[in-house]
């Protein structure tokens, strides 16, 4: 019964390392987080041993009387969350959840319409190697090329002329807001489901600063880490009695087996923290950090360079950089950003003409500096760091950027993550 670091020191060091990587770095990738100590402390547990098939009360294992109450706990915790009179936590990730929900609403070969992974959706929102894409007929809807945002009539067109059974709301890649009303209204006269995937921005929901799509879908999927910041993992929540049956049994016995009892007792933890006030204080830093590098990304020196910033600004947690009439490409620009210790990723923009593995954008986004206390100070600092790596790259060429200029802005960044100290002792 040997401690890790003696058992396995290989994989051990690279853990450490990690953990220095995250300490020493600035993490943007739009959908991670810095989960609370606390909630390692319940992943990293004995509930790991358990099997638990069935639901709280309804098992078909013994010795679940801890992970029964413990899974209530989750259960009721993120129920008073949304304000959803069902939850289901089983879920072992944003993937499995979709696919639940799809199992639980849909016969394969029906119509399902989702955004375009090239213009934000989620791969299992009907991307052709997916799923989603393989065992159903797939509608993509888009973004208005003028303004870059989901343009409602285009929905309801395509709705009316598909007639899909699922509508799917929700995006991984979008800066704006989605109109769930109107959504629904839609559903509603083609009569399909509407499922939103609130995976991405729910931590701002909770915090009540990100309307809510519970009120307006027959089912809402989540994942845990993003802005909510909990352990990897998945939820459903519905506030219709028919839909909640049909989702329990779509996740077990339906797609899952035993479910992950140590990352259930995580995200009872999470939810419990994202209830409480500095929760919403932290989600109300993520947006102004959002909204700070979107401001920064449009001022003039960066539109000489070529770049600017996806739909001219963001309601939400992150910013997307539009490098289509810049030198530099995505792949350059996420290079570039990691030598100064910004992790970020590529991404398509809406209309990319570059492909895939190159794009013409980055994904930016504040959860995890919020997490780690970033306030208005911090984010202006990062965000002129940002503006001014982006720019040298565009003027210089990705790869003849003075070494000298990167080591200044590493030492900028440096400084900040020295100043908001991660998972300290
Ligand atoms: N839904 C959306 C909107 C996402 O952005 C993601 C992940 O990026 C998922 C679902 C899938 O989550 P997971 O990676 O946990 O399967």
């Amino acid at each position: 019964d040997q401690d890790l670091a003696l058992l396995d020191p290989e994989v051990a060091e690279r853990i450490d390392a990690e953990l220095r990587r995250q300490q020493d770095g600035l993490e943007m990738i739009a959908s991670e987080n810095h989960t609370a100590r606390a909630v390692m402390q319940a992943q990293g547990s004995v509930l790991t041993n358990k099997y638990a098939e069935g639901y709280p009360g309804r098992r078909y294992y013994g010795g679940c009387e801890h992970v029964d109450v413990i899974e209530q706990l989750a259960v009721d915790r993120v129920k008073d969350l949304f304000g959803a009179a069902f939850a289901n936590v089983q879920p072992h990730s944003g993937a499995q959840a979709n696919a639940a929900v799809m199992h639980a609403l849909l016969t394969p070969g029906d119509t399902v319409l989702g955004l375009d992974l090239a213009h934000g959706g989620h791969l299992t929102h009907g991307m052709k190697l997916n799923f989603s894409g393989r065992l159903y007929q797939v509608v993509p809807y888009g973004v208005d090329e003028a303004t870059c945002t989901v343009d409602m009539d285009e929905v309801a067109r395509l709705a009316r002329e598909h007639r899909p059974r699922l509508i799917v709301a929700g995006w991984s890649a979008y800066p704006r807001q989605l109109d769930f009303a109107a959504f629904r209204r839609i559903a509603d006269e083609v009569g399909a489901w509407l499922m939103v995937d609130m995976a991405h921005f729910a931590g701002l929901v909770a915090a009540g600063l990100h309307p809510s799509p519970v009120p307006h879908a027959h089912v809402v999927t989540s994942t845990t880490h993003k802005t909510l910041a909990g352990p990897r993992g998945g939820i459903i929540l519905s506030n219709e009695a028919e839909v909640a049956k049909k989702i329990n049994s779509a996740v077990f016995p339906g797609q899952q087996g035993g479910p992950l009892e140590h990352v259930i007792a995580g995200k009872a933890v999470a939810f419990g923290i994202a209830a409480g006030e500095e929760f919403r204080d932290r989600q109300r830093r993520t947006l102004e950090g959002a909204r700070l590098l979107a401001e920064r990304l449009l001022a003039p020196d960066v539109a000489e360079a070529g770049i600017s910033v996806v739909s001219g600004g963001t309601d939400v947690h992150l910013v997307l950089v539009d490098l289509r009439d810049s030198e530099l490409d995505g792949k350059q620009a996420e290079d570039l950003l990691a030598r100064v210790d910004i992790t970020v990723n590529r991404n398509a923009v809406p209309f990319d003409p570059r492909p895939p593995m190159v794009t013409s954008g980055l994904r930016i986004g504040t959860p995890a500096l919020a997490t780690r206390g970033f306030g208005t100070e911090a984010f202006t600092e990062v965000a002129d760091i940002i503006a001014e790596t982006l720019v040298a790259g565009a003027r210089a060429g990705a790869g003849g950027v003075d070494p000298a200029v990167l080591a200044a802005l590493e030492s900028r960044v440096r400084a900040l993550a020295s100043a908001h100290p991660l998972y300290p002792g």
